[in-house]
């Protein structure tokens, strides 16, 4: 073995990691055109696990000539029962083959393989079969039309609710599953094909699943996966013959996707960062805010797009609460994810352990005071200490900027002005959360946010039927529920003259 953390290893997942990975392109595994391959690393150890083919600009091409011929070819006469089925076989295969997913979720990305079972699996298999349900409820309209400048005209008008076409879907390392599940099932529940790129961090489960797709019965070049870095990311969003894009990954990004899209203006869906907020009142009930809180912002070791990394407390019991929230920080288990005991972590890359630690270091440069954490943890994998920073000015970059690792920054407001100022004060609208026993003073500020997302008296409670998205400049359009049957459809209007 290679890798020490293999030694925990399912039969299957070693055998996964050790045969060569290479490109899922018009149905076949292939090479990259230019022969190139790049290893991945395991986060707990830094060793090298595996490695990938290296796809680029060539086998770009190749993929969305597949899926163009896919869209074409036999698909398009699957009725929606035929596309329900095959999501749902996907949904069971997945729930079945849980434990191998959870443990190459873990050894490529670095999360707990216990947490990855219980939710990014078991939630994948969940949304698989949420857009199952969809495939077979994609409905247009009836509408009668006037038409009065032709007086007595008759018509019978309707529309149709119709795939877009080859989508090219880019997603992110930190939650390399899920963010598949995100778009995956929604668009082939449309009857759309797809070139997928995972990130460069993590492209196992993507393979993975590729392969239970194509078991399952999904015909040749409906799904591509290339596996490569953002210089494939941006053939995918450049390329004339993508119709639509969906990416989710970080704001700069974004907005390169989003003028490269221009080009032949194609669909475009953006998932991007965050800032969010955990507002918590006075009257919050301890017990559940505190540790709640802390879980807000230390969930996937911080690596969550909508982390509740500005903690915002009510000045009265403002040192009281963040105390709680530190000793939490504190007493958290850090440990490889392969460990059934750890709750923190490594982060996913040396360069992602370098970017967080430099945040600290700049934060208390700045004048932060470190109530917990502060440093990079002992030990040969990517670890950083859970942090909780105060003492911290709105122009700080820890206050500002998306940190994407475990760190809390947290400030008190007044009761009498309220959060509202402090909560908006950001670039970014992706999420927020409220703690308080009032049920008013919850529904009135869940108003007053702006923020796509907001939970009261939990934080990061998603679920597959609701809508995911952001304001501002984390992103455009929804995923999940209804929003992602949107995004992957377009509506043509058909009316007759009777
Ligand atoms: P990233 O933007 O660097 O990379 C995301 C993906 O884009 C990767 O697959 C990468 O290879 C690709 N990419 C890089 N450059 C590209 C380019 N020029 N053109 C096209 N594709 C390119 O982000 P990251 O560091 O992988 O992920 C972290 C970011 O993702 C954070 O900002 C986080 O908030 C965001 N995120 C958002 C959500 C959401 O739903 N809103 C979910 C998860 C992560």
């Amino acid at each position: 073995l290679i890798n020490e953390s293999l030694a925990g290893a399912l039969p299957a997942v070693r055998e996964f990691i050790s045969r060569p990975k290479q490109l899922f392109i018009g149905g076949r595994w292939v090479d990259a055109v230019s022969g190139k391959t790049f290893e991945t690393h395991d986060p707990a150890t830094g060793q090298v696990l595996t490695t990938v083919a290296h796809g680029e600009t060539a086998d770009i091409d190749k993929a969305v000539t597949a899926a163009r011929k896919a869209f074409e070819g036999e698909w398009r006469l699957w009725t929606p029962a035929q596309r329900q089925r095959l999501l749902f076989r996907a949904s069971e295969t997945i729930r079945a083959r849980a434990d191998e997913f959870a443990q190459l979720e873990s050894l490529d990305n670095g999360k707990s393989a216990a947490v990855a079972l219980a939710v990014d699996v078991a939630w994948t298999a969940e949304i698989f079969a949420y857009y199952a349900g969809w495939a077979t409820k994609i409905e247009g309209r009836t509408i009668t039309p006037s038409v009065p400048w032709i007086p007595g005209s008759q018509w019978h008008a309707y529309t149709l609710r119709e795939p877009i076409g080859v989508c090219g879907q880019i997603i992110p390392w930190n939650f390399p599953l899920v963010m598949a599940a995100f778009k995956i099932p929604a668009a082939l529940a449309c009857g759309n094909t797809i070139v997928l790129k995972p990130a460069e961090q993590t492209p196992l489960t993507a393979l993975l699943l590729a392969e239970v797709l194509a078991e399952a019965g999904l015909p040749d070049g409906v799904l591509n996966v290339v596996t490569g870095f953002g210089d494939a990311g941006a053939a995918i969003a450049a390329h004339d013959d993508v119709d639509k894009v969906g990416f989710t990954g970080s704001t700069e990004v974004g907005k390169l996707i989003l003028n490269a899209a221009g080009g032949n203006l194609k669909k475009v869906s953006l998932e991007l960062g965050g800032k969010s907020p955990q507002i918590v009142y006075a009257d919050a009930d301890m017990d559940v805010a505190v540790p709640g809180t802390a879980s807000g912002f230390l969930f996937n070791h911080g690596q969550t797009c909508t982390s509740g990394t500005r903690l915002l407390v009510e000045d009265r019991i403002f040192d009281e609460f963040t105390q709680g929230v530190a000793e939490v920080a504190k007493s958290s288990k850090i440990g490889p994810g392969m460990d059934p005991a750890t709750q923190v972590g490594p982060l996913v890359s040396q360069v992602q352990q370098n970017r967080v630690t430099g945040y600290i270091e700049q934060g208390l440069a700045d004048g932060a005071r470190a109530l917990a954490g502060g440093q990079r943890h002992a030990g040969t994998g990517y670890y950083v200490e859970p942090t909780v920073l105060v003492d911290v000015q709105n122009t700080f970059s820890v206050y500002r900027e998306e940190i994407f690792g475990p760190v809390v920054v947290a400030t008190p407001f007044n009761a009498e002005e309220g959060p509202r100022t402090a909560a908006n004060d950001t670039m970014f609208g992706l999420a927020a959360s409220i703690w308080t026993r009032d049920i008013s003073k919850a529904h009135l500020t869940a108003r007053e946010i702006q923020a796509g997302n907001v939970w009261i008296n939990c934080h990061n409670a998603f679920d597959s039927a609701l809508p995911f998205g952001g304001y501002k400049q984390s992103g455009w359009g929804r995923e999940l529920g209804e929003g992602a049957i949107d995004l992957y459809t377009q509506t043509k209007t058909v009316n007759v003259a009777l």
